[in-house]
C-alpha cells in the first residue's frame, strides 16, 4: 500500500509552495487508497520558529488536508515529532557504527574551517572537504576521547560512488561531489550533531524506513540530499522509497503575492480573503495537469474531491512553475460565487464581521448586504472588495468630487440628459424600473444605452457597476429619488 508524508520543518509560516508538496502527497495517498502522514522535523532547534507548528496543523486542516498518522493524532509507527525520536536514532547510529559505515568525528570546528578553506582554494576546488582523519583512529584513541569527555560529531562514510537517483520525474541522476585526484577529500555527511541530535539526513532517511513510507514527493531543492539518503539506505541495506522531486514554485517580482516575505503563507493568504477551495485548486494545478477534457469542461475548477480521483504521477509537469496571481482570483471568484449561493447568511455574516473590523461600524443591514451579495455578487473576487466594490450603496456620491454630473453630462447633450433624469423621477415611484426606461426611450427617443449610463451616473457616480434597477432596487425609491434631486442640482 501507498504510504506518503509531508515533512515540514516548524521553522516559520506554512507557504504555498509547501501546501503544494503536502498536497501531491495527500493527493496520491488518497487516490490510490493510501495513508498520508505527517511528521515534524523539528531537530534543528536553532531554527525553530515559535507558533510554526500551529500554523502547520492550522493551515493543513483549513486547507482540509487529514492526514492519518501524525503528531497528537498518533499512528502505528509514532511518534510522528522527530524531537521525540531521539532513542530511536540512537540505537541506529549504533547500528552503523559498530559496522562501519559511520565513525566519531572528534575534529575541533577550527579544523575543519581550515579543511573547507583548502578544499576551495584546490584547482579544480572541491566540494568534498574532510580528509577522513577521525577514520582511521584506533579504537583506543576513540575510547580515549570520549572518556575525557570530547565532544563528536557522527560522520557517514561516504561509498566511493555515490548511487544514482532514480526520481520518477527527472529519470536518473548522477550527483557525485567534485574531487581533485591531487588531494582526495571526502564527502562524508554529518549524521548526527555535536549536540546528539541528529541531521535533517539521518532523521529523515530512518523516518522514512521505520514508517514504511513508499513515495516522497518534495520539492527540488532537496535533491543534492538524496544521493545522501541513497548512501544511508544502503549503509543500512534498506530500499529506498520511490523519489518524485518536483520544481519550485517562482513568485513572479512585484506581485501582492511576493511583495513581503511571508507573504504567501497559507494562513496570510487566508487574511486577504483566499477561499481554501481556491487555493487548493490553484496550487495543485501548478505542476499538475488534469486531462484535458475533464479539465476544459470544469474551467479547470476542481474541488479537493475530484483531485483525489484523478490525481497520479503521470501528469506531474517539469520546470519551474510561475504563479500567476490572475488565475488565483479566478478561482477564488468562482469558489466565492458558490459560496454566495449556497451559504449565503455565512458569507453575509463574513462580510459584517470585516466590514466591523476594518471600519469600526456596519455597512448595512445584514438584509441589504444579502441582497447586494445575492444580485451583484458575481463581480467580487473577495469579500474583501466588498465595500470598496459597492461603496456607492453605502455612500451618496460626492457630486462635487466627480466633477458633478453636470459636468460629466456637459460633454454630451445637457439638457437631453436632464430630461432623461427628469423623466425617471416622475416614473419611478409608479413604474416598474425596466418599463419606465423603455418609456423614456421611446418617448425621448435615446438609445438605452445612454439612458443606462446617464442614470448610472446620477446614482451611484460611476459608469460601470450594478445595472439600473438594481440599484433603484437596492437604494429603495426614497434615496433614489434623493440622489437624483442632488444630481440634477
Ligand atoms: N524537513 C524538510 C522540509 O522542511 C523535509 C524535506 C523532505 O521532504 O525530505 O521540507
Amino acid at each position: 500500500p501507498v504510504r506518503t508524508r509531508f515533512a515540514p520543518s516548524p521553522t516559520g509560516m506554512l507557504h504555498m509552495g509547501s501546501l503544494r508538496t503536502a498536497l501531491y502527497n495527500y493527493l496520491l495517498a488518497r487516490n490510490t487508497g493510501g495513508k498520508f502522514i505527517l511528521r515534524l522535523e523539528d531537530t534543528d532547534q536553532n531554527r525553530l520558529a515559535q507558533g510554526a507548528e500551529e500554523n502547520i496543523y492550522d493551515s493543513l486542516r483549513w486547507c482540509k488536508l487529514q492526514y492519518d498518522e501524525g503528531p497528537m493524532l498518533g499512528g502505528p509507527f509514532g511518534p510522528y515529532r522527530q524531537s521525540e525520536r531521539a532513542e530511536i536514532y540512537r540505537s541506529h547510529i549504533s547500528t552503523l557504527l559498530e559496522s562501519g559505515h559511520a565513525y566519531r568525528c572528534f575534529c575541533p570546528k577550527e579544523r575543519l574551517e581550515l579543511l573547507r578553506e583548502s578544499a576551495r582554494k584546490l584547482q579544480p576546488p572541491t566540494t568534498a572537504s574532510y580528509d577522513r582523519h577521525c577514520a582511521h583512529l584506533s579504537l583506543d584513541k576513540i575510547k580515549q576521547n570520549l572518556d575525557n569527555g570530547m565532544g563528536y560529531t557522527v560522520r557517514l562514510r561516504a561509498p566511493e560512488k555515490y548511487p544514482i537517483i532514480h526520481d520518477l520525474l527527472y529519470g536518473a541522476l548522477d550527483i557525485q561531489p567534485q574531487v581533485n585526484a591531487n588531494d582526495v577529500r571526502y564527502d562524508d555527511p554529518i549524521l548526527v550533531k555535536s549536540d546528539n541530535l541528529p541531521t535533517y539526513h539521518f532523521a529523515n532517511v530512518i523516518d522514512d524506513h521505520l514508517m514504511k513510507i513508499t513515495h516522497v514527493i518534495r520539492g527540488e531543492e532537496w535533491l543534492p540530499s538524496t544521493q545522501k539518503h541513497l548512501a544511508i539506505y544502503n549503509a543500512f541495506g534498506w530500499s529506498p522509497p520511490q523519489f518524485i522531486h518536483i520544481p519550485l514554485l517562482t513568485t513572479i517580482e512585484d506581485k501582492k503575492l511576493s511583495k513581503r516575505k511571508g507573504d504567501s503563507s497559507v494562513m496570510n493568504l487566508k487574511g486577504k480573503g483566499i477561499l481554501p477551495e481556491a487555493l487548493v485548486n490553484f496550487s495543485v494545478l501548478f505542476g499538475w495537469s488534469p486531462p484535458r477534457d475533464l479539465a476544459a469542461a470544469n474551467h479547470e475548477c476542481l474541488s479537493l474531491e475530484q483531485f483525489e480521483q484523478i490525481f497520479n504521477l503521470n501528469y506531474l509537469t517539469k520546470g519551474n512553475a510561475k504563479i500567476d496571481e490572475k488565475k488565483l482570483w479566478f478561482f477564488n471568484k468562482h469558489y466565492l460565487q458558490l459560496q454566495i449561493e449556497s451559504q449565503l447568511s455565512k458569507v453575509t455574516e463574513q462580510v459584517i464581521v470585516l466590514a466591523q473590523s476594518q471600519y469600526g461600524r456596519d455597512l448595512a443591514t445584514a438584509e441589504k448586504v444579502t441582497t447586494i451579495l445575492q444580485k451583484c455578487g458575481k463581480a467580487l473576487s473577495t469579500i474583501h472588495e466588498f465595500n470598496s466594490t459597492f461603496s456607492y450603496f453605502f455612500e451618496r456620491p460626492n457630486y462635487d468630487i466627480i466633477n458633478s454630473v453636470q459636468d460629466y453630462l456637459a460633454t454630451r447633450d445637457l439638457q437631453q440628459e436632464l430630461r432623461i433624469l427628469e423623466e425617471f423621477q416622475n416614473g419611478i415611484d409608479t413604474t416598474d424600473t425596466e418599463q419606465l426606461i423603455k418609456h423614456i426611450k421611446e418617448k425621448l427617443n435615446i438609445p438605452k444605452r445612454l439612458i443606462f449610463e446617464c442614470l448610472r451616473f446620477a446614482l451611484a457616480g460611476s459608469k460601470s457597476g450594478a445595472k439600473v434597477p438594481i440599484l433603484v432596487d437596492i437604494l429603495g425609491t426614497g434615496e433614489t429619488h434623493k440622489r437624483l434631486d442632488e444630481a440634477c442640482r
